[in-house]
């Protein structure tokens, strides 16, 4: 298999909006783990969904690169079809101690969804 690409366009309110674009590199699909509580993306313990804390410059623009092996584009375990959500406040990475940090990080309000 060749490298697999995929973008996902990203809107909100109060002109929040995005794209981000996914690809990768041949290979197969990464084992997904279940029932993980979330975590960083340098965690084991974590959502394969979850990739952690972007920053916008004093622009209001948020350029990320963010490598990855556990949100394959093929195969059982595909992100594709599934929804990227930019959240309002820091992900606290499940280590903040809130009853919402094991679920969400606690990261808030959605501001910003697309689909892959
Ligand atoms: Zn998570």
């Amino acid at each position: 298999m060749g490298t697999v690409k995929a973008v996902a366009l990203v809107s909100g309110v109060d002109n929040i909006k995005g794209f981000i674009h996914f690809i990768q590199d041949a290979a197969g699909p990464h084992f997904n783990p279940l029932k993980k509580d979330h975590g960083s993306p340098l965690d084991d313990e974590r959502h394969a969904g979850d990739l952690g804390n972007i920053v916008a410059g004093t622009d209001g623009v948020a350029e990320i690169s963010i490598t990855d092996e556990q949100i394959p584009l093929s195969g059982p375990y595909s992100i594709l079809g599934r929804a990227v959500v930019v959240h309002a406040d820091p992900d606290d990475l499940g280590k903040g101690g809130h009853e919402l940090s094991k679920t969400t990080g606690n990261a808030g309000a959605r501001v910003g969804c697309g689909n892959i």
